[in-house]
């Protein structure tokens, strides 16, 4: 097999341990004689491996007591419905802060079922930066402030966790989840799609405290009432079993490796060897990304010619870099670095840039 680095954005690179070891697994996991694809949900089996990555992932992330964590479907997608329908609890309007595609379709979902306050947006300087906190117009009777940790199509990460005072915090964290150290017990609730740091598409991970379940709107589907799932413990219907699975052992491979204040170190070294690549390339490459708010994530920038896009994206390729093509929204390149992106991959990338930067310069 050649050794490929898979910079994709989502579905994205695993951990190479957790692959061998699912495949190790795939035929009997554990003497039980069968795959974990076919057991039982309510199996002895299966609540062992949910538990164990109920656990791991409350370890890895210090998660407080008075919260729950559930293992849920419908993408990230969903979660930009259910947290308005869960989290309105009566009031009439929600705040979010704008920083580009992923929360303006948070916003344009929660529009639909109360109103939406625009504490503050990017759009003027082409979502290429978080507006600083000090100019958000914030409602303190808002239901809740919403924020996207990290862009993944802009490349924009926030450098700190907002201040919502006594209004819940929301955080889409679906690509930056684990990849830095946070204090839980700042949000009212965490959702991530599962696809980028967490393991296969088909869960996502949702961290909510306790009292603000039960308060869903009149009419909300059962299914997409966090209490529901919270007093079944994410076993209200069949949950996806194999990809939590994974992410369960995702996490385990995460807690070898030091954990996310390791993922955190290693995520920093990866991303300033990349950014350094660009800045330093006498404007070959570029970003547009505020220099403190750029993405440790998904590293966006463009070559000094457009034309040059295709032959680089196709010499990258024959080096075994893929899936290096921006976004077409915003174009030029993406390398998504996520937790399970070596350093070597990274270094691989930064090479041929540099060579390709002396050829076409
Ligand atoms: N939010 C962010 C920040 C994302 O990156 C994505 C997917 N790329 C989504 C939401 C949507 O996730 P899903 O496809 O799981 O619904």
């Amino acid at each position: 097999m050649t050794k490929l680095f898979n910079f994709s954005a989502g579905p994205a690179v695993l951990p190479h341990a957790v692959l061998a070891e699912a495949q190790a697994d795939m035929l009997d996991w554990h003497g039980s004689g069968m795959s974990v694809m076919e057991m039982s949900h309510r199996g002895r089996e299966f609540m062992e491996i949910i538990h164990d990555a109920e656990q791991d992932l409350r370890q890895l992330m210090a998660v407080p007591a008075g919260y729950k964590v559930l293992f849920l479907q419908g993408g990230a997608s969903q979660q930009f419905a259910m947290v308005p329908m869960n989290l309105l609890a009566g009031k009439t309007s929600a705040d979010y802060v704008n920083t580009g595609h992923w929360s303006k379709l948070a916003i344009k979902e929660a529009s639909r079922f109360g109103k939406v306050n625009v504490v503050a947006s990017a759009e003027d300087r082409g979502f290429s930066y978080v507006p600083d906190q000090g100019v958000w117009q914030c409602d303190p009777e808002a239901a809740y402030l919403h924020y996207t940790s990290n862009e993944t199509i802009g490349g924009v990460q926030f450098p700190f966790v907002p201040d919502a005072g006594k209004v819940p915090l929301v955080c889409d964290m679906s690509s930056d989840f684990l990849s830095r150290e946070i204090d839980v017990a700042k949000f009212g609730l965490i959702y991530a799609g599962a696809q980028k740091n967490i393991g296969p598409s088909g869960l996502v991970v949702v961290i909510v405290r306790e009292d603000l379940l039960g308060q869903a709107m009149p009419g909300t589907p059962t299914m997409l009432d966090y209490q529901v799932h919270a007093n079944a413990d994410s076993m209200y219907n069949t949950p996806p079993t194999y990809p939590i699975y994974i992410a369960g052992l995702v996490f385990k491979w995460l807690k070898e490796q030091g954990g996310v204040k390791g993922m955190a170190a290693h995520n920093g070294e990866k991303a300033g060897l990349l950014y350094h690549a660009i800045t330093s390339s006498n404007g070959f490459y570029s970003t547009h990304v505020a220099e403190a708010d750029r993405s440790q994530m998904n590293v966006v920038f463009r070559l000094k010619d457009e034309a040059l896009d295709e032959v680089f994206v196709a010499e990258a390729k024959k080096r075994g870099l893929v899936q290096l093509k921006g976004h077409r929204v915003v174009g030029g390149m993406r390398a998504s670095i996520y937790n399970a992106m070596p350093i070597e991959g990274v270094k691989a990338l930064v090479g041929f840039m540099g060579e390709f930067a002396h050829q076409h310069g």
